[in-house]
């Protein structure tokens, strides 16, 4: 697939985070015997109250629910931006000043 097939496919998903997984098998028509050839343990959500990636083979490890969505949505999904303020995960570049200005809760607790 093309990266910007990709990016269009990962974009079209709407659900959560925890089931992009499973979601992308199907939609992809993927047959059920290759999710077998890597053996896959899911980690348990969560140890010593540190929350960790859920993502194939990604052992990413977050203090906070947050943290660990923002991640996933960046590195697992292909969204692209994230505020640097707040930590909200933007779909592009281009949207960063738009939501700076209008949507950032950071910037309106500053005012
Ligand atoms: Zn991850
Ligand atoms: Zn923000």
């Amino acid at each position: 697939m093309a990266p910007e097939e990709w990016g269009r496919f990962v974009q079209s998903y709407v659900g959560r985070p925890e089931d992009f997984e499973t979601w992308a098998w199907k939609k992809l028509k993927i047959p059920e015997e290759m999710l077998y050839i890597a053996p896959y343990e899911p980690p348990p959500r969560q140890v010593n109250g540190d929350f960790l990636c859920t993502y194939h083979g990604c052992f990413n490890v977050y203090k906070n629910k947050q943290g660990r969505e923002n991640h996933f949505n960046v590195a697992h999904l292909g969204f692209r931006a994230q505020c640097p303020d707040c930590n909200t995960v933007l779909m592009n570049q281009s949207s960063l000043p738009r939501h700076k200005r209008d949507n950032c809760t950071m910037r309106k607790k500053a005012q």
